[in-house]
Parts: structure tokens; sequence; C-alpha cells
């Protein structure tokens, strides 16, 4: 099992660990600060730093079989390290940055656009979100709504509630194909304050306006209940 670091502080770039097992390529730590692929947001990349000096690239970072195990996955897919080394990790913040406020936009985004939420993803600058919806929503509507939402630089927070407190409350859930993960007895609520509340695993900006400004680049009909929309940072940001 590794300790997730990011969980408790989704804003620090840099940590020790203990290579637990690995495999040509692949790395499994004691703890570590690289989010795994899930919930629609992208692995983290970086490096670590092995005692020598040597720094090894890496290029994604995924769910391993065990509860809360993350495999990184090393660019230089021959390298074998050896259990029990100690190393440094850091990763590429500027890119994990970009996906914090990417999808944490999203959580506004479902609380601008008042409909089920059928599916989404996070990328570096972009991001979509799927709504069980019968008519397109507005996209300068949603825009000006979402933008103005980000300027209000509501603060997020973090709780844990057991998971038959969030089987009381169903209507907490608004995604109906990512379900919050289970297993563990505990579910984190995401609250972005006055605005959005739902149970989310993954990593997200301590105030809204970090998010900064952000364009509708389409609203697509998917289907007859389905309207994807797509969102994406101005170029320069
Ligand atoms: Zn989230």
């Amino acid at each position: 099992m590794t300790e997730l670091l990011f969980r408790a502080d989704a804003y620090a770039t840099d940590f020790e660990a203990t290579v637990l097992a690995a495999e040509p390529g692949k790395v499994v730590l004691d703890r570590t600060l690289f989010y795994p692929e899930g919930g629609g947001q992208p692995g983290d990349t970086g490096a670590l730093t092995l005692p020598d000096g040597r720094e090894l690239k890496v290029g994604d970072a995924r769910k391993g079989a065990q509860p809360d195990e993350v495999v990184h996955l090393l660019a230089d897919a021959t390298q074998l390290l050896t259990a029990g080394t100690r190393l440094k990790g850091s990763i590429d913040w500027q890119r994990r940055h970009r996906l914090m406020r990417m999808h944490t936009c999203l959580h506004l985004l479902s609380a601008v656009i008042v409909a089920p939420v059928t599916g989404g993803a996070v990328g570096d600058g972009y991001g979509r979100l799927d709504f069980d919806l019968p008519e397109s929503p507005e996209r300068d509507e949603v825009q000006e709504k979402l933008n103005a939402l980000i300027r209000q630089d509501a603060p997020v927070s973090f709780r844990w509630i057991s998971d038959a407190e969030l089987d009381a409350q169903p209507e907490l859930v608004k995604t109906l194909s990512v379900q919050p993960p289970r297993g563990h007895g505990q579910v984190r609520l995401v609250e972005v304050a006055g605005i959005d509340l739902q149970p989310c695993g993954g990593t997200h900006v301590r105030r809204i306006g970090e998010i900064g400004e952000v364009l509708i680049s389409k609203v697509e009909k998917k289907g007859k209940q389905n309207r994807r929309v797509r969102l994406e940072f101005p170029a320069s940001t």
C-alpha cells in the first residue's frame, strides 16, 4: 500500500520514499505525490532521483492491484530498481497545477449546468463533461456564468464521511459513470464553498480564483440525451 501524500497536500511537489516493489520500468513506493490516473484526471509525470544522483523520468502513474497502490511508470522501460532503495521524487508541478485548475473547474461546470453528469475527462489545458440533457446548453451563457463563479474566488475544502452517510445522501453523487471509490469505509467530500459539494478523490486548487479565465470551446450533441461541453484555458495560461 502506498501512502497518498497528494491527498493531504495537493501543493507539495517533492518527497522522499522507499521502493517497495519493482519490475522493469515499474516502481511501487511506500509513499508518493504522484496522482495515479483516475476519476477522469491523468496520472502525474515527474522524476525519481536515486542516491547516486541518477534521475529517472516518470512518464505516468497508474493505480495498482492493491487498494491505494500507485505504480510509477518509468520512461525507460528497462530500468529496474531494487526494493529498499531510498529515493527522492518530484512531480512536474506546472502540468499538475494546470490539471488541478481544470479538474476543479469541472466541479464548477457541474454546478452551472444542473443535470446528471455521465462522463468527463481532464487534460493538460482542456477538459470536458458529458451531461444527460435533451437540449444543448447555450455556450456563451455557460461561459459567462462559469467565469463569474471563478471570479468569486471561493475556497475549496475537504472532509471525510462514512460510506453509510454517503448512501444516506445519494444526491451528493452527480456522476453516473464515475462512482466515488468505495471499500475503505470512508469517502472524501470536496466542497467549493457555497457552490458545489461532491465526493471526489482528485486534486484541487485551494481557491477557485486560481483557475483563471476559461473558454467553452464547444458544446456537442453526443446522442439524443447527451451533451458534451468542452472547456479550455486561453493559450497563454
Ligand atoms: Zn474533484
